[in-house]
């Protein structure tokens, strides 16, 4: 079974529960009413030692700082405003002095930028590897929340940022060479959140999401989401190295969205003198199945590229 055969299975096991008012399994965030105008957004990521990160490769300043700012992208991937996080740490013995304390500093300072409160977690012993789960809360407009569902034919697909630093990183992290700049790039992804916010008060903007496992499998949730297709220009891509770690590789926490053609260039030009860097096209939504066409100067290309699956 997969990864999201798993989600799936387990939104079928589950089918017979209320929904109470929330907006629950399939978007970046849950979204819960909670007044005419406003929604809370909660979002629930975990890292885990050796699967996402390796405690020799990784200060645990940046780790404290990237288990937050993936957590943080989720809230931005909606459009949402971070107010608290509740954190969990499963810890062996050996990290409960110096290592935990530098992980909690580079928690907090990454907290400190984007004014956002802990407010709670558990704390258990484990045998032998290191496990962060972080929930974290963020308000938004109802009206401006941003989902993977609303993408209409005929959008731009666009991204905010240069993609697969963090999968070039991760390489050289592999390979043992720790200082390159890709490097502290795959260590310290910054999560979108004025971006998201200022996307999020533009309704030309119809669907986004963040990029975590790379554009090949996450545009794929928006185009499932919304019924719709899309065709991406391999020359458009924005790319650090490799087009493959471009599409690919992810965790590079830059934002997803789609953006009514029409608008696109008036977007852009307001994105460009409010933030000082660039929007990126990449492709457009067509009708159609749930599939991504990739295009080489217009000419379709037989290359396949999927994103990161833990199964
Ligand atoms: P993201 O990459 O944005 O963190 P995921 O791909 O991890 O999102 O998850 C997709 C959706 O499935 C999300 O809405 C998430 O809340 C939900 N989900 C993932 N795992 C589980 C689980 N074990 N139980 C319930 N919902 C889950
Ligand atoms: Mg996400």
């Amino acid at each position: 079974m997969t990864e999201f055969g798993l989600i799936d299975k387990i939104v079928g096991l589950c089918a017979a529960l209320p929904d109470n008012g929330c907006e629950g399994i399939g978007d970046d965030c849950a979204v819960i009413p909670i007044s005419e105008s406003e929604s809370l957004l909660l979002t629930q990521d975990m890292l885990v030692e050796r699967i996402h990160f390796l405690r020799h490769a990784t200060s645990p300043y940046d780790l404290g700082r990237k288990s937050l700012a993936v957590n943080l992208s989720d809230i931005a991937a909606m459009g949402a405003t971070p107010m608290a996080t509740l954190l969990s740490l499963s810890l062996p013995a050996e990290v409960m002095g110096d290592w935990v304390e530098e992980f909690m500093r580079g928690y907090r300072d990454l907290s400190l930028e984007h004014g956002v409160a802990l407010i709670g977690g558990d704390t258990t012993a484990s045998k032998e590897d290191i496990t962060i789960n972080i929930t974290a809360i963020g308000r938004a407009n109802r009206a401006n929340i941003k989902r993977r569902s609303t993408a209409e034919v005929g959008d731009i697909i666009v991204t905010t940022g240069v993609l697969g630093g963090s999968g070039e990183g991760l390489n050289d992290i592999l390979r043992g060479d720790l200082d390159t700049d890709m490097a502290t790039l795959h260590r310290r992804p910054t999560p979108r959140i004025k971006e998201g916010e200022w996307l999020a008060t533009h309704e030309e903007v119809h669907a986004m999401m963040d990029i975590s496992d790379g554009v090949a499998s996450d545009l794929l949730h928006i185009l499932r989401a919304s019924g719709v297709g899309a065709h991406i220009e391999l020359s458009m891509v924005p790319k650090a190295g490799s087009l493959r770690n471009a599409l690919c590789a992810g965790e590079d926490y830059e934002l997803l969205f789609t953006c009514s053609a029409t608008h696109f260039e008036r977007l852009h030009e307001g994105y460009r003198s409010h933030f000082g860097t660039s929007l990126h096209p990449i492709g457009e939504i067509v009708a159609g199945e749930a599939m991504i066409e990739w295009l080489n100067h217009n000419e379709p290309q037989e290359e396949i590229f999927s994103g990161f699956v833990h199964y």
